[in-house]
């Protein structure tokens, strides 16, 4: 996953009034900037520069151009000199693209000594801006506002994280993602419009019958499964009493069965040009285990997974994987599992049955296979391991009948006190922030999903700057958080979404 296949516009807004020789310098300064947006390290994509804007036709075709653009992710704009906003009205009522408005000023410094009209007429971002700021709030459109010196780094980080959210929303549009079955039976939060949320987000979401996926199974050769689980020996740590002599070792051959498993969802997938996809252990008819080790694996290489027929979190894993594109740390599905309730060190142990993504791993995973209580099929193989310490969030999307909510958790993943020998999973262990008891308060306050997406890469401002793309509600819980707070934050915002889109069922 490339994000420097996708480009950001880089527009810079003005008019005629200068002159052509101003006009000149404004181009000269903006290609400046956009070059050295395009070469920092903190933006994942091209930049790319666009002639200045001086009439509202330029500024409409340059909107539809970019509509049109398959490759290009959003734009960012700027008003090095004044742009009277009128020009803009009816190019932004029809851009469908993400923007970041950059209210920076070419020149760093006042030169206190030397300044004269000269200057002030060519660098006057600091009214030009404004009336840029006016349209986009006038017309009541969603966009990022960066503002500082563009050679800053908190500035090009701001750009970044942007950015990573453009491509992510770049990513949903026409985005396919495959249920196998349909719900766990009886789940609500699982549940959810998946007609609104092709109009609202872009993605399509169908069901297939697990059926199919098992021709694809069954079509797999012994061979072709018995080389895909060499590749597992050679990649994972092999549990002892798999090994030749070991007392589970004829479960080698459920290893076998998982790798073949995988191999027919890949197929399936790759055929179907999936960007992701969801099981439940309640629909399974001619599978010989849940799905574990393929999930797992999928989703190290960037596919959207969740369990229970949860399409909503499924589609988030898969957003959060290419905003982390490049970045450290890994992204998984995840899931609130058990609590450790000591006083003074409360933590939550995240989970699944067993699809957690590798790429969370701290160290070589563990290939194991064990019995699973539920869904009465053979043995599943998957990968156990622990998740390094350090920050990371969750995320998680619901369904409010008018609106969509995201929700986000900030964590800090610590060591496990002690091993966890008899635990057959991938586990991170987590401190909440503020605090356990105001974090889940809030988290449940909210309505939020045992589901989420985990990530140790994709930051709070990155799903910030997602839901703002997406037009959707969004709620953080983080060190600042206070419970009152938040509640009444709910309660506004059940007011702001009933007026803006009609109360919800
Ligand atoms: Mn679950």
């Amino acid at each position: 996953m490339n994000l420097k296949q996708l480009e950001a516009w880089f527009v810079t807004g003005s008019q005629h009034l200068y002159g052509p020789q101003t006009l000149k310098s404004v181009a000269a300064h903006s290609q400046e900037i956009a070059r050295a947006l395009n070469a920092s390290s903190a933006i994942p994509v091209k930049v790319v520069f666009k002639p200045v804007m001086t009439t509202p036709d330029a500024i409409t075709e340059l909107c539809q151009a970019a509509n049109n653009a398959r490759g290009c992710i959003g734009l960012v704009t700027w008003c090095h000199t004044f742009s009277p906003s009128k020009m803009w009205i009816n190019g932004l009522q029809q851009l469908r693209k993400p923007v970041a408005h950059l209210h920076t000023q070419y020149n760093r410094d006042i030169p206190w000594s030397t300044i004269d009209m000269d200057f002030m007429n060519m660098n006057q971002a600091a009214h030009g801006d404004r009336e840029h700021g006016f349209i986009w709030s006038r017309l009541r459109k969603n966009r990022k506002v960066v503002a500082g010196f563009w050679q800053e780094q908190t500035v090009q980080q701001k750009l970044g994280a942007w950015a990573r959210a453009a491509a992510a929303w770049a990513d949903w549009q026409g985005a396919r993602f495959c249920r196998f079955g349909d719900n766990m039976r009886e789940v609500a939060v699982t549940e959810g419009d998946k007609v609104a949320a092709q109009a609202r987000f872009g993605f399509s979401v169908n069901g297939h019958g697990v059926g199919d996926l098992v021709k694809l199974v069954n079509a797999v050769s012994d061979k072709e499964a018995g080389a895909l689980a060499k590749e597992y020996e050679a990649a994972y740590a092999i549990a002892a009493d798999l090994r030749p002599g070991g007392k589970r070792y004829k479960s080698v051959r459920e290893a076998a069965e998982a790798a073949r498993i995988e191999l027919g969802l890949r197929a399936f997938l790759a055929d179907g040009n999936f960007k992701g996809f969801t099981t439940t252990f309640e629909d399974l008819h001619g599978l010989a285990q849940l799905p574990g080790l393929a999930p797992q694996r999928l989703m190290a290489d960037n596919y959207g997974f969740a369990a229970e027929g949860d399409w909503k979190t499924a589609a988030l894993v898969r957003a959060m994987k290419v905003m982390a594109a490049g970045l450290d740390g890994g992204t998984s599905f995840m899931e609130d599992y058990t609590y450790h309730l000591e006083p003074g060190n409360p933590l939550v142990l995240g989970a699944h049955m067993l699809e957690i993504c590798p790429s969370i791993a701290e160290g070589q995973p563990s290939l194991e296979v064990h019995p699973l209580g539920i869904g009465g099929k053979a043995d599943p193989a998957r990968l156990v391991f622990n998740t390094g310490a350090g920050p990371a969030l969750n995320a998680a999307l619901m369904d409010f009948g008018n609106r969509f909510r995201l929700l986000v958790n900030e964590v800090e993943v610590v060591a496990p006190g002690c091993p966890m020998p008899r635990l057959p999973v991938a586990r991170a262990v987590w401190k909440c922030q503020p605090n356990f008891a105001d974090a889940c308060a809030c988290w449940i306050y909210a309505g939020g999903a045992h589901h989420t997406g985990f990530s140790q890469a994709v930051t709070t401002e990155m799903l910030e700057d997602f839901a703002a793309i997406a037009d959707i509600e969004l709620l953080v819980i983080d060190a600042d958080t206070n419970v009152r707070q938040f509640k009444n934050e709910l309660r506004w915002n059940e007011t702001a979404y009933g007026l803006k889109s009609g109360w919800g069922s």
